[in-house]
């Protein structure tokens, strides 16, 4: 019997969207190496119109309002707190599955802003920031911080 060789002949390369393989795009099957290697999104590994690609350019519209607003405002801890959270963001926005990521963000600031931390107030902003970029909208802009 020659079983062993047709799964061998079988194409090496299988582009299955949604296959959680973590390379490429769920939104145009593109490889995401560019991407991976700059550390944010990257335009050319995708197809034209890629509706990920757009997410992930909405995202990281919103990484930079983090990261200014990280920079300003009295309390040490939220400015410690967005900088951690634009990193976040730029690393779901670099995956293969931007939406799931982003739900996945979604879901971790809300426990976070139920533990009752002093950066509670930032964690609500934050999940619902990522619940509307999850739904292709824009989130609300960054409110200045607590100015006690
Ligand atoms: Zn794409």
């Amino acid at each position: 019997m020659k079983g062993g060789e047709l799964i061998m002949a079988a194409p090496f390369e299988l582009r299955l969207p949604g296959n959680g393989g973590g390379n490429y795009c769920t939104g145009c099957g593109g490889h995401l190496y560019r991407t991976k290697d700059a550390g944010e999104p990257v335009e050319e590994d995708h197809e034209p119109g890629c509706e990920v690609f757009s997410r992930a350019v909405q995202v990281m519209l919103y990484v930079e309002q983090l990261k200014r607003a990280a920079t300003a405002g009295a309390d040490r801890r939220r400015r410690r707190y967005l900088q951690k959270s634009a990193k976040d963001l730029t690393t779901a926005a670099c995956t293969d599955d931007v939406v799931l990521a982003i739900t996945k963000l979604a879901h971790r600031y809300e426990k976070e802003s139920q533990q009752g931390a002093k950066t509670g107030a930032t964690a609500e902003m934050l999940m619902q920031a990522c619940q509307a970029l999850a739904q292709g909208q824009d989130p609300a802009p960054i409110a200045p911080g607590p100015s006690h």
